[in-house]
C-alpha cells in the first residue's frame, strides 16, 4: 500500500524530550518504519518548521518525511497551529489530486482536520489516531489548558467523519464513544516499543549503592514529576534522576525545571534529585537499566510509551492508574499502580520495592517477557495494517447498481 501519514507538529526527525516532542514523534517514526518493513511505501507529511530543511528527507528504507509549507517556516507551539491547518489541508488536497495514496493516517486532531479536508471528495480512506483528547486535557488541566477553544468541537467532528479511529488504549474508547464516534469504526491498537534497543541486557550507567528511581519524559506539569519529588522525601536515601526537558546546558532557563527544583528544595530532597535534561532516545536504555525502579505518575496518559520502555528493560515500574497504563501495566504482575497526585501512596510503594528485591526482580522479569510479545512494533504494524486493509477493501469494492426494472 501507499500510505501517507499526516503529523502536523510531530516530525519523526525532531529531537524528543521537549514540551512538544515526545511519544507522538517516536510513534509516527517507528510505525512508519515497521510498515515499510512489511513492504509498504510510507510518506510522513509534517509542517515545515525550519526554512533550511530540504522538502523531502529520506528517513529509512521505504520511508520519507516531506515538509508541507503551512504557516511560518519556524517552530510554533502546537497550541497555536490551528490557524495554519487550512493551508495545510489545501496543500494535501493539491498533492492527493495528482498522487492519491491508498490510505491516509492522521496523527493528532489538527492533522485529522487537515487530512479529512484534504481528502474530501477524493475517495481516500482516512484513519485517525488522536494521541491525546481535548476533553480529557480540559478535564485535568482546566484553565491551564492552552488548546484552542474549538478543539473539542472539532475533535467530535473528526471522530464522526474519519473512516476509522485507532485508539491507543481501551480507556480512550469510552471517551470516543462520548464524542459520538460510531463504535464499529473504533479499533484499539496500542503504541509500540523498540524492543531491539529497549531490552534487559546491555550497558548500564554508573551508579553508587543508593536506591535509584528514574523518571523520563517531556517535562510538563501534567506528567506529575512533582509528585515523585514529594514522595522522595519519604523514601530514605533514595535518589531520583529526571530525564527530559531542554538540553542539560539550558536547564537553568527552563521554567518547569525551576519549578521542580523549588519543590525539591521545599521537600528537603534537592541533594537527591538530579535533572539530566533531554537524553537521546538511544541512550535511555542504559540509564533505565541502572535504575531500581522507573516511575511515571501523570494525571492522565493517552498511552505512555515511557513506562513500557522501562518494562522492556526489565526494570519494575510504578505508574499512575490512568489511561494507557491500565492496559500496559498489570498491577502486581508487571508493575504497580498508584493513584495520580498521591505522593504518600507512591512513597509507600517505593519503600515496599526498596525493601523487597525479590518483588523488584519478579515484576521486572514478568514485564520484560510481556513487552516484546505485546508491544513490539512488528505486531503493532500488523494490527495497524489490518485496519488499513479493511478500509482499502471497502473503498475499492464495486458499488451495487440499482435494478432499473
Ligand atoms: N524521551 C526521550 N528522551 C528524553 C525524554 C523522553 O527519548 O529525554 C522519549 C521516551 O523514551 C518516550 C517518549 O519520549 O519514547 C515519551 O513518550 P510518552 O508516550 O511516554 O509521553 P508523551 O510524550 O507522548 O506524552
Amino acid at each position: 500500500m501507499k500510505i501517507e501519514m499526516v503529523s502536523e507538529h510531530a516530525s519523526p526527525l525532531a529531537r524528543v524530550g521537549g514540551p512538544d516532542a515526545g511519544g507522538q514523534n517516536v510513534h509516527v517514526g517507528a510505525l512508519a518504519v515497521a510498515l515499510a518493513r512489511r513492504g509498504h511505501e510510507v510518506v510522513v507529511l509534517t509542517r515545515r518548521d525550519d526554512a533550511h530543511r530540504p522538502t523531502v528527507v529520506p528517513f529509512a528504507p521505504g520511508v520519507t518525511v516531506e515538509h508541507v509549507p503551512a504557516g511560518p517556516p519556524r517552530r510554533v507551539p502546537k497550541d497555536r497551529l490551528l490557524a495554519y491547518m487550512h493551508d495545510f489541508a489545501a496543500a494535501l488536497s493539491r498533492r492527493w489530486l495528482v498522487r492519491p495514496p491508498d490510505v491516509v493516517h492522521a496523527h493528532f486532531w489538527m492533522s485529522g482536520l487537515a487530512a479529512l479536508d484534504g481528502a474530501r471528495g477524493r475517495g481516500i480512506p482516512v484513519v485517525q489516531t488522536f494521541h491525546a483528547l481535548g476533553s480529557v486535557k480540559r478535564r485535568h488541566q482546566r484553565e491551564a489548558d492552552t488548546s484552542p477553544e474549538s478543539r473539542i468541537h472539532l475533535e467530535r467532528r473528526i471522530a464522526c467523519e474519519a473512516d476509522a479511529i485507532i485508539a491507543t488504549c481501551t480507556d480512550e474508547v469510552r471517551e470516543l464513544t462520548a464524542y459520538g464516534a460510531p463504535p464499529g469504526r473504533v479499533f484499539v491498537v496500542p503504541c509500540g516499543v523498540d524492543t531491539t534497543c529497549f531490552r534487559p541486557d546491555g550497558p548500564s550507567d554508573a551508579r553508587d549503592g543508593r536506591f535509584r528511581v528514574v523518571t523520563f519524559g517531556r517535562l510538563v506539569p501534567r506528567k506529575g514529576v512533582d509528585t515523585i519529588i514529594e514522595a522522595l522525601g519519604r523514601v530514605p536515601d533514595a535518589e531520583l534522576l529526571v530525564a527530559g526537558g531542554p538540553d542539560r546546558g539550558s536547564l537553568g532557563r527552563d521554567a518547569e525545571v525551576r519549578r521542580l527544583a523549588r519543590v525539591a528544595r521545599e521537600e528537603h530532597v534537592a541533594g537527591r534529585v538530579t535533572f539530566l535534561g533531554r537524553i537521546a532516545h538511544d541512550d535511555l536504555p542504559s540509564l533505565i537499566r541502572s535504575a531500581d525502579v522507573a516511575v511515571s505518575v501523570p494525571w492522565y496518559e493517552p498511552f505512555g510509551i515511557a513506562p513500557v520502555e522501562a518494562m522492556a528493560c526489565g526494570v519494575p515500574v510504578v505508574v499512575s492508574a490512568v489511561g494507557g497504563h491500565l492496559d500496559t501495566v498489570l498491577d502486581g504482575v508487571t508493575g504497580l499502580h498508584v493513584p495520580a497526585r498521591r505522593p504518600g501512596t507512591l512513597a509507600a510503594q517505593l519503600r515496599r520495592l526498596l525493601a523487597d528485591p525479590e518483588l523488584r526482580c519478579s515484576l521486572g522479569a514478568a514485564a520484560a517477557e510481556r513487552v516484546p510479545a505485546r508491544y513490539a512494533w512488528e505486531r503493532i504494524a500488523a494490527e495497524t495494517e489490518a485496519v488499513y486493509e479493511r478500509l482499502v477493501a471497502a473503498s475499492s469494492a464495486p458499488v451495487a447498481v440499482a435494478d432499473r426494472a
